[in-house]
């Protein structure tokens, strides 16, 4: 018999880490300990040839990329902004859903703005994202990169609109906001290192069937 290969998993925490609690325990996976609680960065779990390492949501993709992890689970948003380089991604898991969207202040006239051909000044945590979908309606922007709190940027005239993810709303409302275009439906994805897959197929493939039968419906 051939001992089992080590398999690290890479995770954010807060939502992404809750939702994927669940499917991991399908998978027989537990972890050791509550990352919202120890400080550790490695989280051992009750398989002893499994571990977890807890990284910012932006970074999953790239752990995986270099095969620091060999899975990870990260949102549509982070891996459209990474590109996907190296990533094999045979998995929605239906978690964390959200909607990525353009955001206005309510008294700013998106329509006619968007119409006049005038230059938009647009903040967003998502470059990449933002100028795609401009550049399809044929607007012409200036992307301004935040990395918090693009909230704040129609409000003190660092910019005229936002592309940021939305879930209930009552972010935007609370801030005099609202949402006048829909990019792009989000939900977490899991992703897989390449070569990993090839050289612990074994490992990883009871994983992805695991999750992909506990996911909630479409
Ligand atoms: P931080 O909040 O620590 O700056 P982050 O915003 O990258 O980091 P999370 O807020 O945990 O991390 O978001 C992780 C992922 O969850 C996002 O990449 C996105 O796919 C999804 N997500 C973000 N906001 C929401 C939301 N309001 N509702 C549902 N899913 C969301
Ligand atoms: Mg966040």
């Amino acid at each position: 018999m051939t001992a089992s290969q080590n398999l690290t998993i890479a995770l954010s925490k807060g939502r992404i880490f809750d939702e994927t609690l669940p499917l991991l325990a399908a998978a027989g996976i537990v972890p050791a300990e509550d990352p919202e609680k120890s400080r550790k960065l490695i989280i051992d779990t009750n398989h002893p040839n499994i571990r977890l390492v807890i990284v910012r949501a932006t970074d999953v993709p790239t752990y995986v990329q270099y095969g620091a992890a060999d899975l990870g689970i990260a949102g549509r948003d982070v891996l459209t902004e990474h590109g996907g380089d190296g990533l094999y991604q045979p998995l929605d898991l239906r978690i964390a859903k959200c909607r990525m969207m353009v955001a206005v202040h309510k008294d700013f006239d998106y329509a006619t703005a968007s119409r006049a051909g005038s230059r938009l000044k647009v903040a967003t945590k998502y470059p990449n994202i933002a100028m795609e979908h401009f550049a399809k309606k044929g607007m012409h922007v200036d992307i301004i990169k935040l990395y918090g709190s693009m909230e704040l940027g129609p409000l003190v005239g660092l910019s005229d609109a936002i592309v940021d993810l939305v879930s209930t709303g009552s972010t935007l409302k609370a801030n005099d906001l609202q949402a006048v275009e829909h990019i792009s439906d989000i939900s977490s994805r899991l992703v897989v290192n390449k070569a990993a897959l090839k050289l612990k197929f074994g490992e990883i493939q009871p994983i992805i069937d695991a999750f992909r039968d506990a996911r909630q419906p479409e």
